[in-house]
């Protein structure tokens, strides 16, 4: 599942490139979009703005028209150049949003919807979603008020519920707890505040980092020299994948585990958690 900082980087990218552009075409297979493009045409309106929301991500474009969309597990935004060969087979094609420059390819998304900005102020997904984790106005007081409002849930389980914390996925889930020290499986309830506030703060920090300009992928671990440009994503880990290989700090063997209602997999080292 792309986590937040993935997305908040795909629309930081359909920003730059789209904003301010006319559309030339648009091209979906939803017939709900299809239906809305046929009565308001998308060709001919402007984009004003592309931004994440958690885990959503929204294209604004002129004339009150936004498209909401949600990656899920397998969903992803491209940009290409007019002409230039696409990273996926035509038929993982969802939606298509044309500029004379560039060319916006969503892949594999399962949710998208036309709003007006109106509706994005009332949407439940919106609506529910905590603070977002990348988002300038951050209110850690809030995610903490959030956490505390679900004492017997499982601390893992509880950071990647987005009405808690938007835009923390599975991946960081077990990167953040193993950074600061904590067992996955232990109830909200019987964690500090001080606690909470480092998870809620090491989230924060974790994922700034990985959105800085020029870092492509996910990173936790920094003890490895990056000696290659090919270091698979786990040399970058500390925990996240690394099932039965020995922990980077005390050297016992990384655990897995499923969890929660959806099954999630949370790696964990036993010793220093
Ligand atoms: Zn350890």
């Amino acid at each position: 599942m792309p986590e937040g900082d993935t997305i908040f980087r795909a629309a930081r990218t359909l920003h730059r490139a789209l904003t301010g552009k006319q559309v030339t075409a648009f091209e979906s297979v939803f017939p709900a979009l299809n239906r809305v493009d046929e009565d308001t045409p998308v060709a001919g309106r402007t984009v004003d703005r592309v931004h994440s929301a958690g885990k959503h991500l929204l294209i604004h474009f002129s004339g009150d028209l936004v498209l909401r969309t949600h990656m899920r597990m397998n969903g992803s935004w491209h940009i290409y150049r007019p002409g230039e060969r696409w990273q996926r087979p035509r038929r993982d094609m969802r939606i298509v949003v044309a500029t004379a420059d560039f060319q916006a390819v969503g892949f594999n998304i399962p949710v998208a919807e036309f709003l007006t900005e109106k509706s994005v102020a009332k949407s439940r997904a919106l609506r529910q979603l905590g603070p977002d984790v990348l988002s300038d106005d951050f209110d850690p007081g809030k995610v903490l008020g959030n956490l505390r409002e679900r004492p017997g849930k499982e601390i893992a389980d509880a950071l990647i519920d987005q009405r808690v914390l938007a835009g923390l996925g599975n991946v960081y889930k077990s990167e953040i707890l193993f950074i600061c020290r904590i067992n996955p499986f232990i109830h909200v309830k019987d964690i500090s505040d001080a606690d909470l506030k480092l998870l809620v703060a090491e989230s924060r920090r974790v994922l700034k980092l990985n959105v800085s300009e020029g870092l492509e992928l996910m990173t936790t671990y920094g003890g490895l020299r990056r000696t290659t440009a090919k270091s698979s994503p786990g040399d970058r880990l500390w925990v996240y994948g690394r099932a039965r290989l020995p922990c980077r700090r005390c050297g016992t063997l990384i655990r897995v585990r499923k969890q929660g209602d959806d099954a999630r997999l949370t790696y964990w080292c036993p010793q220093c958690q």
